[in-house]
């Protein structure tokens, strides 16, 4: 409830700015963050997953925020509006926004963003299916590429075919985004609802994660297992939420290269032996090791809520 308050707080924080300078948007962020972290690394007597899941949203709806209300009528922070500003071959807020959150940021940081701050994330989290039963077999996962090119060719319609711009002929980049991020939740809540997995519009249909992946096999800041602690009873991969299989990569010597890594870290919070942590290092794309909805997770350890 105290989280819930919180988050309402910052996203009036956001509204309220709408009217305001830039800086007061960014200081609705910093203070949704302030508080998010505070909480997180103070209220230990809740699980992790929780504690993020309050930190997510937080940031996630002071950024909703802060995005609908930057410049209600040309900032479009839809990836429609990251195509709109590069066929009008601009660099605005939208595409800044691509740049640091989702194609140069995923190099340090991997898909952080999917894990701490994402606002349709931060929905799905609160969502009760948050024990994955393991990814859908087939190639279900291009639907994503399906997605970010439908995405694509339906702004270049509009742009080529119609000489439409956001901000004119009556439709603002407000009216596109509270748009396109009710299809997103729409879309997403049906999926978790009809495969019982909360993240499944992540796994497998977002399209977003089209630039988020190219830079996160490269991220600098991953897991990491120590094979000598390992008891390889895999109590991590039964929590992941984007069934990855990390003793597999534990086995391989590797860090957790899968660019479906969300970095939330539940991993590394339910690990009895303490094998895994972050860690910055230097390494290169690695297949996804991914568990299968026919290998069913473990019942999770005692008292660990997910
Ligand atoms: S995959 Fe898409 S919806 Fe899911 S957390 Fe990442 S950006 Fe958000
Ligand atoms: S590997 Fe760990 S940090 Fe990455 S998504 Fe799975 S549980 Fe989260």
């Amino acid at each position: 409830m105290l989280a819930l308050a919180l988050a309402v707080l910052a996203l009036s924080c956001g509204l309220w700015a709408g009217g305001a300078p830039l800086w007061t948007l960014y200081a609705a962020i910093g203070l949704a963050a302030a508080i998010g972290l505070a909480l997180y690394f103070t209220q230990r007597n809740f699980d992790q997953p929780l504690r993020r899941r309050m930190v997510l949203l937080l940031l996630g709806s002071s950024l909703f925020g802060a995005a609908a209300l930057r410049d209600p009528v040309y900032a479009l922070f839809q990836i429609e509006g990251f195509f709109f500003d590069l066929l009008g071959g601009v660099m605005l807020a939208a595409v800044i926004h691509y740049l640091i959150a989702k194609i140069i940021g995923p190099l340090l940081f991997g898909r952080i963003w999917c894990g701490w701050a994402c606002w349709t994330a931060l929905v799905l989290d609160q969502l009760p299916y948050k024990r994955s039963r393991g990814r859908l077999p087939g190639r279900w996962g291009l639907l994503r590429y399906a997605h970010f090119l439908a995405s694509f060719a339906l702004v270049a319609a509009l742009w080529y075919g119609f000489a439409y711009r956001p901000g004119v002929a009556g439709t603002t980049a407000l009216a596109w985004f509270l748009g396109g991020n009710a299809l997103y939740l729409a879309l997403g809540v049906g999926l978790a609802l009809l495969l019982k997995d909360n993240r499944a519009f992540c796994k497998y249909a977002c399209p977003i994660t089209v630039p988020l992946k190219l830079g996160a096999g490269f991220a600098l800041l991953k897991v990491k297992g120590d094979a000598t602690k390992c008891c390889t009873r895999r109590v991590c991969e039964n929590v992941c939420p984007m069934d990855i299989r990390i003793a597999g990569y534990i086995a391989r010597g590797e860090r957790v290269a899968s660019s479906e890594c969300i970095l939330c870290q539940a991993c590394i919070s339910v690990c009895p032996e303490g094998a895994l942590a972050l860690s910055f290092g230097l390494d290169g794309p690695s297949p996804s090791l991914l568990r299968g909805c026919a290998a069913p997770p473990q019942p999770a350890p005692k008292d660990y809520i997910a």
